[in-house]
């Protein structure tokens, strides 16, 4: 049933410019490598599957930390020039591209270690982590890892004057003319659907609630169908409230099983032994570097005022479209200060 959406889905990821876009995030690429080489470790004599390999870069980081063999699977045409990187690399005989989707390809053995770059805008969007769960059930070998190993969706709400005044305000006074008649369209046309943007830590009013937390390892395909959370905030400030901001992050560690003792056996060797114990996390929170997911934001159609300590709390729910799987619907509910207001979205 995703045959006809994915057509267009893989399409998208068959032009340069989005893996430009991409390997050109150093926050991204860098902290994939670090990851690769901390774990060498465990990667090197190793068999890796590559989930969307795109123009093959992390598997050849694998390759690099001295894996056996790699499959590097991808379904989209930039399979091509992959191979052609992996050949003109000299590694040939060590990863092996795959054109097609992983759900359809054959390798016949099993695997000690899954990498992918799935994660999308609010994490879910595109639903690729049900491609890294399909490889994981199908070739993972007990105690193998998976990178990135665990991964968190988070939300706070957000202030953010100068961006509602660009968009809405503007219409008040145009070259001294009253267009606010225009105020209607103009906030369904700029807040209806929700903007990838960068925020700033400033913009945000209290700390951020958890919507959804994976562990990898253990993580179904159903239940990412449908996510629900609760949330419950006291704004730091008096402020003017005009929505809500999104990000995630995603952590490499170890399996579950493994104890944080011997996932620092795992780790090379190379570094401090501080260091050693630290988590390697890709973060693309407001407060830190930004990467090209930016912040997802979804916006009020009018803010609502706020004082020190208001509570801000209702519920969040994402669930693939029936329109298109690898869409997304954003259903929020909120209430404060005795107002409830529903909003509902969808990320195309
Ligand atoms: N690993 C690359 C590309 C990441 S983007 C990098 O880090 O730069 C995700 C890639 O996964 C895209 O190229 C997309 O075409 C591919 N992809 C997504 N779902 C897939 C599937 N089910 N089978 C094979 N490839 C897939």
């Amino acid at each position: 049933q995703w045959a006809a959406f994915d057509a267009a889905y893989f399409q998208s990821y068959s032009h340069v410019g989005i893996h430009e876009e991409m390997i050109k995030d150093h926050v991204r690429t860098d902290t994939y490598r670090t990851a690769i080489m901390r774990l060498q470790n465990f990667i090197s004599g190793k068999v890796v599957i590559d989930v969307g390999c795109g123009t093959g870069i992390l598997s050849i980081f694998c390759a690099l930390a001295g894996a056996k063999r790699v499959y590097a699977v991808e379904a989209s045409d930039i399979a091509v020039q992959a191979n052609e990187v992996v050949k003109t690399n000299n590694l040939s005989d060590k990863v092996i591209v795959l054109h097609g989707r992983v759900e359809e390809v054959t390798i016949e053995e099993k695997v000690d270690v899954i990498i992918s770059e799935w994660m999308g805008y609010m994490l879910v969007y595109e639903s690729m982590l049900g491609s890294v769960i399909f490889a994981r059930d199908k070739w993972l070998k007990p105690g193998g890892l998976i990178l990135p190993s665990h991964a968190t969706l988070y939300m706070a709400p957000v202030t953010h004057s100068d961006r509602y005044s660009e968009s809405i305000d503007f219409w008040r006074d145009v070259y001294g003319i009253d267009m606010s008649a225009m105020l209607p369209l103009a906030k369904q046309c700029a807040f209806e659907e929700p903007s990838v943007e960068t925020i700033t830590g400033e913009n945000v009013l209290t700390w951020p609630s958890v919507v959804k937390y994976v562990d990898c390892y253990n993580v179904s395909a159903q239940e990412l169908e449908i996510i629900t959370a609760k949330y419950r905030f006291e704004s730091m400030m008096r402020a003017p409230l005009h929505g809500f901001a999104f990000w995630f992050d995603v952590e490499f560690n170890g399996p579950a099983m493994f104890s944080n003792s011997h996932m620092n056996d795992l780790y090379s060797h190379d570094s401090s032994q501080s260091k050693r114990k630290e988590a390697i996390v890709l973060s693309t929170a407001p407060e830190d570097a930004p990467t090209h997911w930016q912040q997802t934001l979804l916006y009020f159609f009018d803010p609502i005022d706020l004082q020190q300590d208001q509570v801000i709390e209702g519920s969040v729910t994402l669930s693939q479209s029936q329109e298109n799987p690898r869409f997304l619907n954003i259903h929020l509910e909120y209430s404060s200060g005795g107002r409830s207001f529903v909003k509902q979205s969808v990320m195309r």
